[in-house]
């Protein structure tokens, strides 16, 4: 999609404009906050002479990193909080200290010292692959920050914000983004990142304007004003008056277009799409049950696993899910199992080191064999549900074949669960999708990783952002495919990845068949807004048209001239 951008104007030093990838919507502007990258140990220092008193400064500093990240794990969101809990014993490690005390009986000047025993500490780690490999950059975080507290320099990452500000990074690692809300971040830019990413779900989460993939996002001088549009991906580098004010002309055309957005989600002429919430927490749920959105089409439980030396008990998950049963009321609740795996790593259940990760043991495969660990999961739905009656329906993540189907909808059954589906996030599930509805209740596209699988391009890469489209028409086709199998058998097909978000996008997969759309509960009112705006034959036009594009932007384009003009105000 084009933007009408100003060409730059005389007496704006500075001034430029960058593209990007828009993923989260929205205008922001303000000053920009640079994420400061680490500055590494000190080259020119000093060898160590009294390494006893070289080590309790070391230990002073750890013990300062470890103090700060404990405080921030205090204010952190439920979802990050583990993660810095877990950096925090990192910097508690006496084994750590150890290798220091080595580094600094050897001569060896602090700093480097600190680095030098990191550096060993990650070779072991990444030796032992798994879940021990995945924190080699949790405890690089924890190097950086003690070098830097020797150093005297402020430690690196998101800073502490003195004025709500845009803040500008390469990525964004979940350590920096925990403490963020969108009191204090206007906006955020970054150089890498996709739309799958990490910064992406939570800037969609935290409802904060985002633009990814943005090339010279490093460049941008700290304290420059920017201003962003999240809908469209352009970045604005010492914005002139001009642009401003056209900036906070589409923020109000915005408000104004999703100011009618309420109650039901449905096309003009009335076809219904059940519009919902993706979820991670109980937490979560009890703030998007408050929100105007018809349940939640993921819960993704994992949240409750990670970052634990054992699995949550019975009792605390029958607690947990209860809880999130009783938010919503008789609101539907989707329930994934455990997806571990690839990027999420459990400790309690290492199946050792993989290859390749994201094709390895994951989802519903590492339930299949680490059953106890589904069985225990599935008794406490089943108990929650009892307790709640509410409109529960459980679904495995990661299934490829019938067979896998077939077990897991056997062992929900059993429990006494009223309906049982299956994620579609791998193509075989796509092109089966007719014989896997036959086994089980409902499907559930997650596109993030269907776009992963059916491209071959790893969703955590952001330069493969254009293969990850979400319009690419290969995508589309698996997409059309299984709602085929929808229409054969008479059951439901949903979208929960992050395309379902996407008020155009959105358009697309109900024309293809698609009865509901699950996204980060900021997003639900213009996804809302824009079905009322189109007839379901506009719908159905705009996927074929899709479908049968050459390429992704092509796709994007035919269904943009199809629209309704006031759409492009909710993008
Ligand atoms: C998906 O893959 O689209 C999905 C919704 O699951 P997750 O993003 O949690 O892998
Ligand atoms: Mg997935």
């Amino acid at each position: 999609m084009t933007v009408p951008s100003s060409p730059q104007p005389a007496g704006a030093p500075g001034h430029e404009i960058l593209h990007g990838i828009g993923v989260s919507a929205g205008t922001a502007s303000g000053p920009a906050v640079q994420v400061r990258p680490a500055p590494g140990p000190d080259t020119s220092e000093p060898p160590t002479t009294d390494a006893q008193e070289a080590s309790a400064r070391v230990r002073e500093a750890l013990d300062a990193v470890a103090t700060s990240l404990t405080e921030r794990a205090g204010r952190a969101s439920e979802h990050a909080r583990p993660i810095l809990e877990a950096t925090a014993m990192m910097a508690k490690d006496p084994g750590l200290a150890s290798g220091i005390d080595t580094q600094l009986k050897n001569g060896v000047g602090v700093t480097q010292a600190v680095h030098q025993a990191v550096e060993e500490y990650c070779v072991m780690f990444a030796s032992l692959g798994g879940y021990m490999a995945e924190r080699v950059t949790d405890l690089r975080d924890v190097g950086d920050r003690t070098i830097c507290r020797l150093r005297g320099v402020p430690e690196p990452g998101v800073p502490e914000l003195a004025e709500p500000s845009v803040l500008v990074a390469h990525d964004l690692a979940p350590a920096e983004t925990a403490t963020l809300t969108s009191q204090t971040v206007r906006g955020i830019v970054t150089a890498a990142g996709g739309p799958t990413s990490h910064t992406a779900i939570l800037a969609a989460q935290l409802g904060i304007p985002a633009v990814v993939q943005v090339k010279g996002a490093m460049l941008i001088d700290a304290g420059t004003e920017i201003a962003l549009d999240g809908g469209v991906g352009e970045v604005i580098v010492a914005p002139t008056k001009e642009e401003k004010e056209q900036l906070a002309e589409r923020s109000r055309r915005r408000r104004a277009a999703l100011a009618g957005s309420s109650g039901e989600g449905a096309t003009r002429d009335g076809k219904k799409v059940a519009l919902l919430a993706n979820i991670g927490t109980a937490d979560d749920a009890v703030s998007a049950a408050a929100q105007d959105l018809e349940g939640s089409g993921l819960f993704r439980t994992e949240f409750l696993f990670l970052e634990r030396d054992q699995a949550p008990s019975l009792e605390e998950q029958t607690a947990t899910y209860t809880r999130v049963f009783e938010a919503f009321g008789d609101r539907r609740v989707v329930v994934r199992t455990l997806d571990a795996g690839a990027d999420k790593p459990l400790t309690f259940a290492d199946l050792g080191e993989e290859e390749n990760p994201a094709l390895g043991r994951r989802g519903l495969r590492l339930g299949m064999i680490r059953e106890d660990l589904l069985d225990t999961q599935i008794e406490a739905l089943g108990a929650a549900y009892r307790a709640t009656g509410g409109d529960v329906r459980v679904m495995a993540p990661m299934v490829a074949t019938l067979d896998e189907a077939e077990y897991f909808a056997e062992k929900v059954r059993a429990a006494g669960l009223p309906k049982v589906g299956v994620m579609v996030e791998i193509p075989a599930a796509a092109l089966r999708a007719e014989q896997m509805l036959s086994i089980v209740d409902f499907a559930s596209i997650g596109t993030n990783d269907l776009s992963q699988y059916t491209m071959a391009a790893d969703r955590m890469q952001g330069e493969l952002a254009p293969l990850l489209d979400p319009w690419q028409p290969a995508l589309l086709q698996l997409v059309r495919l299984t709602c085929e199998g929808g229409r054969a058998t008479g059951k439901p097909v949903g979208v929960c990845g992050e395309a379902g978000g996407d008020p155009l996008l959105a358009l697309v997969l109900v024309g293809l068949g698609v009865s509901s759309l699950s996204m980060a509960p900021g997003r639900v009112s213009a996804v809302r807004a824009a079905l009322r705006l189109h007839d379901y034959s506009t719908c159905q036009q705009m996927a074929a048209y899709a479908v049968n594009a050459q390429t992704s932007v092509a796709a994007k384009e035919a269904v943009l001239a199809l629209a309704h003009p006031n759409l492009i105000d909710l993008l």
